[in-house]
């Protein structure tokens, strides 16, 4: 394990690693056994003290929306009676049992801070060390950064605001009015655990939504997304308010607008994923989550909405997404090189959103993206894929 401290760039000795992961979260961790199973040596670099750091961060009460069989790694499965959603806890087990099963030793507390091409290779500088290699990997993560828009008299309110990452579980809420500014399953989740610790949540919620049960006749989720994802966009499209109110009936009445694309559209679009409803619905049915407009700004207690209604709140919880953050490491050269990131684009509050990079796995310069595919039949289950594909063609690359 090596440890970070900070050396001055001119006195860091350059390392040679036949191949560079950046990131053990689930997305590294399966290059690197994709790596190893095909005879191939890598080094792994993880900012965190531990393998799964991500995932070690999220709130207690998450299981995984996706179904077990479609989330694990390749060349090694969830441990037998797992159950179909496994838990938080269950689930940085199988990670450390992964990197065990394969022999995968990141060097821990290794935070890249740079990563630029130099004479057919790669560099890579962490504080403590700089690596040269003709082929990295960034594993890091569409979640690298919280992301808290900024709200107009943010600073005067009283009580306190936090990122969903911070959340723990609704223990301190308990007895409060607290607002859950976004709708997707993060949002969701929170919502219900709050309740569920006795605070009275509400949720602001901006723009149309999807919504989709977990399971469909017993069928998971990510099962049923697999076949719609044959279907043409334009069917699904047409075939999606109907279907939704078979699902989840009328949502308007909740004060919830519904989406006029299919879920497919709006994973492919806008690369926002549909709340996955493991309850929430039935809360907001039943009255014990209230429905409010987008947040347009705070006073000293309370919010207001977009449709000018305000309420007092005693604490907010922003679920409002990540930023993947690779633009602090990547040389922006090679940014602008064009194929490896999308152009910057615009979330639909017109919040600047950075550069978001496309999964690459037939790299043709010897850099390769593992894990920002967001799909509508699960991430876990597309980072698997993409980390066979980049193992082959490293390798391929290679020989
Ligand atoms: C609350 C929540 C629930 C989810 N549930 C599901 C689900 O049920 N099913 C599903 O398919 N997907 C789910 N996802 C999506 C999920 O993010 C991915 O499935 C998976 O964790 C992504 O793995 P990853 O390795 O790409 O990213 P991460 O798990 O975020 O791992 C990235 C790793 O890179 C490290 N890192 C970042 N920057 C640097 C750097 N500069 N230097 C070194 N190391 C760095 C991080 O510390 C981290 O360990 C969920 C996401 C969230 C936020």
């Amino acid at each position: 394990m090596t440890t970070s401290a900070t050396v001055p760039s001119d006195r860091l000795t350059d390392q040679h690693a036949p191949t560079l992961v950046i990131g053990a979260g689930p997305a590294g961790l399966a290059v690197a056994g994709c790596l190893k199973a095909r005879g191939a040596p890598c080094v792994v670099l993880e900012r965190g003290a531990e393998i799964a750091a991500s995932w070690r961060r999220h709130y207690d009460r998450l299981h995984l929306h996706t179904a077990a069989r479609h989330s694990s790694l390749p060349g090694f499965g969830f441990p037998s009676g797992t159950p179909r959603y496994p838990s938080r806890d269950q689930m940085v087990g199988y990670l450390e049992e992964y990197a065990q099963r394969f022999e995968i030793v990141p060097h821990l507390g290794e935070e890249v801070a740079s990563l630029r091409p130099s004479d057919g290779e790669w560099i890579v500088e962490t504080a403590a060390a700089r690596y040269r290699s003709p082929q990295v990997v960034v594993a890091t993560g569409t979640n690298a950064i919280p992301w808290i828009p900024a709200w107009p008299g943010q600073e005067r309110f009283r009580g306190s605001i936090l990122h969903s990452r911070e959340y723990r579980n609704g223990e301190t809420f308990r007895g409060q009015h607290v607002l859950v500014v976004g709708f997707g399953n993060s949002a969701g989740e929170i919502a219900i655990d709050l309740h569920e610790h006795g605070a009275r949540p509400a949720m602001a919620v901006r723009g149309p939504v999807n919504i989709v049960p977990r399971e469909i006749a017993g069928i998971p989720i990510s099962s049923v997304s697999l076949l719609l994802s044959r279907v043409p966009t334009r069917l699904a499209d047409a075939l999606a308010p109907r279907i939704a109110r078979l699902t989840t009936g009328d949502i308007a009445r909740f004060g919830l607008t519904q989406a006029t694309v299919s879920p497919m559209t709006q994973i492919r679009v806008e690369s926002r994923i549909p709340l996955i409803d493991i309850g929430t619905l039935d809360l907001i049915r039943r009255g014990h989550i209230e429905i409010r407009p987008g947040l347009r700004s705070f006073g000293a207690r309370e919010a207001t909405f977009e449709d000018g209604s305000r309420d007092t709140f005693d604490a907010v919880i922003t679920a409002t997404g990540f930023r993947p953050g690779v633009a602090r490491f990547l040389d922006p050269a090679v940014d602008s090189d064009g194929p490896i990131t999308e152009p910057a684009r615009t979330g639909p509050a017109g919040d600047a959103m950075t550069k978001w990079p496309r999964s690459r796995v037939e790299s043709t310069n010897g850099l390769y993206f593992c894990g920002f595919a967001v799909t509508p039949t699960g991430m876990l289950r597309e980072i698997g894929i993409e980390a066979r594909r980049i193992a082959a063609h490293i390798t391929a690359r290679t020989r």
